[in-house]
């Protein structure tokens, strides 16, 4: 491990956090030193306060800010002597603990400080880094880790067995650090957990972080325990409806539905074809702290059943020792193993689904590293209990605001590049759906770069492409839920007698054909979907009134129309639900362009504005106003609303 820093770029953080905030990021960039709002830096500052007084604040981090995109803000002041009181304390619970932290903060609307403050307060250095570096933790849980951590480092550190992280964590560091800590001494090993490094400025402080992971590092490559090569695995062969009906279930005992991120690259799936796979992942994580994200043991096979009765059992174990009587959490698994699926992440969103696969990715490389030292182990069993049941976890559970309306569950939408499509993943994003977006147009692919997107360029006449676009959807999200079937082509107007035969062929093929096979390839995942599927049809309002000179459209969307009533009679058994909407004049898409508009209004001699609200209630129709129906269709609003064909065109004589 190299240090990152640079001196041009450091020049540009200024100001008394500057140092701070850049080597923070710095440690923030590399994955094998902290993940995911793990790690935590602070300094200590003199300040003045309001009546010119010096005194010590300390910046720490904030909670909610990930080291790597932190800023000045995202570090929380706290009266520095106050929470060093704090440590000399004989015993505070934790809750209380948190009281004081956050009761001392320096600057009104500040982030809470991070629970680890005492441990940074307690430390006589003005920067201070801490990490849950993967190299440390790979030789801490090996055969007498603290042994050999000791042995790597001397007096370098100071070595404190694992105690969860908390006020009685503080309170040993800060007995430990003072009987330990010698001239040379750079750093705090906590055994299991991670490491401290600290400095008189921001540089020593990260650079002796290098360090020190470094020397763990070069300690596993003499035994050839830090490169690590997966042996080569068999194929995966788990298929969509396999994994739909895994989620399915994960989704039926957490008692919602759940994001499941299926990843079967040969590192994973090396991993989960061991043959000792049994005895390394029922262990534990890597450190405690993953148990909030991951439960304490991934899933092995798909008996999510048996699963959710051994962690019932543990549950069971160990609630009665606690001081106060716990909630117990579902007992769904968060990670699965399975041979021929390789390894799934099950997560309220997309974005939880993608930080449990990351720890494991890293709790791999920490198990098979330790397990070339001579044997993986992890803390015990009660340890992780301890940390998944901590008091903090479990107020925050008190205080878990709403889940929004589609978290954990997945909506397809077609021609989703521009116009109704596009709002409608807007529409979709915004209520906490993961969506998948299919459009011909490949920038497609980038419109949102987010976790719970995923955008693929392909036409949806093409079946191999659209089947292609569901494998690639169901090993991302675990599903399909919902599908919004907008993709459709409006050609140029023609009477009758004009119509070319591939014309009329082109519009049936993406309005009709298109259409039957998506809702044919997607009728396995939507019956599979968690709280049952959901299709919107966009229609249009020439189904219920069709215009001279638009046969060919009129007519596709009329066949949709009737396809989907005839879905709801056949699917309805199936818990599938579909409704049309039939929008019009809705002028913000790509069909309308400026000039178009300005030569249809003139036609009727209207204003471009008296035009766009030619409608009964005087109102315009936007591409959002459309979404958000098609959005509510799917939810609680109409979850008893099959086979329904609503207008959303302002009111049209000829449709009333
Ligand atoms: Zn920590």
């Amino acid at each position: 491990m190299h240090s990152l820093w640079d001196d041009a770029e450091a020049a540009g953080f200024t100001g008394p956090l500057g140092p701070r905030v850049y080597t923070s990021r710095l440690l923030g960039r590399d994955k094998s030193l902290v993940l995911h709002g793990g790690g935590n830096t602070s300094v200590k500052l003199r300040e003045k306060n309001v009546f010119g007084e010096e005194h010590e604040v300390l910046y720490v981090k904030g909670s909610g800010w990930d080291l790597e995109t932190i800023e000045p803000a995202g570090f929380t002041p706290v009266a520095l002597d106050y929470v060093r009181r704090l440590a000399q304390l004989a015993s505070l619970p934790d809750p209380q603990m948190v009281n004081e932290l956050n009761t001392h903060v320096l600057r009104a609307g500040a982030p809470s400080p991070s629970v680890e403050t005492i441990l940074h307060a307690i430390l006589p250095h003005r920067y201070v880094d801490h990490t849950h570096a993967d190299a440390v933790l790979s030789i801490s849980n090996a055969p007498a880790g603290d042994k050999r951590i000791r042995e790597i480092y001397g007096d370098l550190v100071v070595v404190v067995p694992y105690v969860m992280a908390g006020f009685d964590l503080a309170a040993r560091c800060a007995r430990e650090f003072a009987a330990g800590a010698r001239a040379g001494t750079i750093g705090m090993v906590l055994l299991s957990h991670g490491v401290f490094s600290f400095g008189a400025d921001g540089r020593e402080s990260y650079e002796r972080m290098i360090q020190l992971v470094s020397m763990a590092e070069d300690y596993l490559a003499a035994h050839k325990a830090w490169r690590q090569k997966p042996a080569a695995p068999a194929p995966a062969t788990a298929g969509r409806e396999e994994i739909a009906r895994l989620r399915c279930d994960i989704s039926h005992c957490a008692g919602f539905p759940m994001i499941l991120k299926v990843n079967d690259s040969p590192k994973f799936l090396a991993f989960a074809q061991r043959r000792d796979v049994t005895r390394i992942s029922q262990s534990g994580p890597a450190t405690p702290d993953h148990v909030i994200r991951t439960k304490p043991l991934p899933m092995l096979g798909r008996d999510v059943a048996a699963f959710a009765q051994a962690y019932c059992a543990y549950f069971e174990r160990h609630a009665p020792r606690a001081k106060e009587p716990k909630t117990m959490l579902d007992a769904a698994p968060r990670m699965v193993l399975d041979a021929a699926l390789g390894f799934a992440a099950a997560g309220r969103s997309a974005k939880d689904a993608a930080i449990v696969e990351e720890l494991y990715d890293h709790t791999i490389d920490v198990i098979l590293r330790a397990e070339t030292l001579g044997g993986w182990r992890a803390v015990d069993e009660r340890d992780l209990f301890d940390i998944e049941y901590w008091d903090l976890e479990q107020a925050k559970l008190r205080k878990a605001g709403m889940a929004p309306v589609f978290g954990g569950e997945v909506a397809l939408v077609t021609g989703a590049a521009s116009g109704i499509g596009k709002a409608c993943v807007e529409a979709f994003l915004r209520r906490g759906a993961a969506v998948l977006g299919l459009d011909r147009n490949p920038a497609i692919a980038d419109m949102w770069r987010r976790a719970d997107f995923l955008g693929l360029a392909c036409d949806v006449t093409h079946p191999a492409a659209v089947r292609a676009a569901l494998d690639l959807t169901v090993k991302r999200f675990g599903g399909v839920d919902m599908l919004v079937l907008n993709a459709g082509i409006f050609p140029a107007s023609q009477p009758i007698q004009d119509i070319a035969p591939a014309t009329w062929q082109a519009t049936m093929s993406v309005n009709v054909d298109a259409n039957l096979r998506l809702m044919q390839d997607c009728h396995p995942l939507l019956k599979l979907a968690p709280r049952g599927g959901r299709i919107v049809v966009i229609g249009s309002k020439n189904v219920p009134a069709p215009g001279p000179g638009a046969a060919a459209y009129s007519a596709s969307k009329a066949a949709l129309n009737q396809l989907a009533r005839v879905a709801a009679l056949e699917w309805g058994k199936d818990g599938i639900r579909i409704n049309s909407l039939h929008p019009n004049a809705v002028y913000d898409t790509a069909l309308w362009t400026d000039e178009v508009l300005a030569s249809r209004a003139a036609a009727y001699k209207l204003s471009i504005e008296q035009y766009r609200r030619n409608n009964l209630l005087g109102a315009e129709v936007a591409s959002r106003d459309v979404a958000e129906l098609a959005a509510e269709m799917c939810g609680p609003l109409f979850a008893k609303t099959t086979a329904a064909q609503v207008p959303v065109d302002g009111g049209n004589e000829r449709v009333v």
